[in-house]
């Protein structure tokens, strides 16, 4: 199985290597999360009328023994291939609840109103997801609303159990958001048949405003979308002046971005929301 195609032995080897490179990395995932190598940053979400924080998205961070920083864009596909997902998904709700427990202790009035936890596909398919979330909020002293869900489109897309699992959460109270929302398989009905109460308007669509075309034909349209079925929208990605002001006149009530913070970890986000409230 050589001859013919030198092209072709090169291209197995080179699918060998990724594979291994990726089992790798799995591997490494599972000792990092044994040897507490991950940490949850935040990320305000704010209200555009008076830069208010109302709310933060808890985002992984993995500092790998020896690379250092590696993107959740890259290891979280692999997590969730090996169904480490699962367990360090547990892991970051329940930090990310906990996080807000103690914000509310520690900042009364002046703590977020809830916290936004990214779920994959492979934590909806695991049987006992929304009891674990359940038991998450019950340890922390925390109300279902506390919490919003963000999902893929492409999370719920083939239906089945994945859906119950979003409808399991919303019937208990919590909220859905759709993330990334017009980059998926997309479709308009799934907003019919799915529970959600927040689409979070994909960064690509934002950057539109300040691209080119100087028109922003999509954000313009996914607000009315919204508007029309009783959702709130938060536009992903701002990162300029002009786009929160451009957001704003449109009738978006909430952005997210570098523009109003990056994610941090805790001491730092704490000092943010203390200084705001001055
Ligand atoms: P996402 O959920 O859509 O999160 C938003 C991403 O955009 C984050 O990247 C955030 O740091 C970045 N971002 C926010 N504002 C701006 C901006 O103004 N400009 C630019 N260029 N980027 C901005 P991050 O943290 O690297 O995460 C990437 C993706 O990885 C997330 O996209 C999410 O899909 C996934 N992810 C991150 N943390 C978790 C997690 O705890 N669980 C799961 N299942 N997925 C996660
Ligand atoms: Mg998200
Ligand atoms: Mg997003
Ligand atoms: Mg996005």
């Amino acid at each position: 199985a050589k001859a013919a195609g030198g092209h072709l032995v090169t291209y197995s080897a080179e699918l060998d290597e990724r594979a291994e490179a990726a089992e790798r990395l799995g591997a490494d995932l599972r000792h990092s999360l044994e040897d507490g190598d991950f940490h949850v940053v935040y990320q305000p979400i704010v209200d555009l009328r008076d830069g208010r924080t109302v709310a933060v998205e808890a985002l992984v961070r993995w500092t790998h023994p020896v690379r250092g920083f590696v993107s959740p864009a890259a290891f979280i596909p692999v997590a969730e291939d090996n169904g480490l997902i699962v367990e360090l998904g547990e892991w970051i709700m329940r930090a990310a609840c906990r996080q807000l427990a103690d914000w509310r202790r520690d900042l009364g009035g002046a703590a977020p109103g809830y916290i936004s936890v990214n779920v994959s596909a492979r934590q909806l398919s695991e049987p006992g997801f929304p009891a674990v979330v359940a038991a998450v909020l019950a340890e922390n002293g925390l109300e279902p609303r506390a919490l919003l869900v963000e999902v893929t489109e492409t999370a719920i897309f083939g239906g089945g159990v994945a859906i119950e699992a979003v409808e399991a959460l919303h019937a208990a109270g919590v909220r859905i958001a759709l993330d990334d929302f017009g980059t998926g398989h997309s479709s308009l009905g799934l907003l019919r048949t799915v529970p959600v109460d927040v689409l979070k308007v994909d960064k690509s669509f934002v950057d539109e405003i300040t691209g080119s075309s100087g028109r922003a034909v999509i954000v313009d349209a996914l607000i009315h979308v919204s508007n029309g079925l009783g959702l709130s929208a938060v536009a992903e990605g701002v990162e300029t002046a002009g786009q929160a002001d451009y957001l704003r006149s449109l009738g978006y009530q909430y952005g997210q971005g570098y523009f109003f913070g990056r994610p941090v970890p805790d001491p730092g986000f704490t000092a943010s929301l203390t200084e705001s409230r001055r």
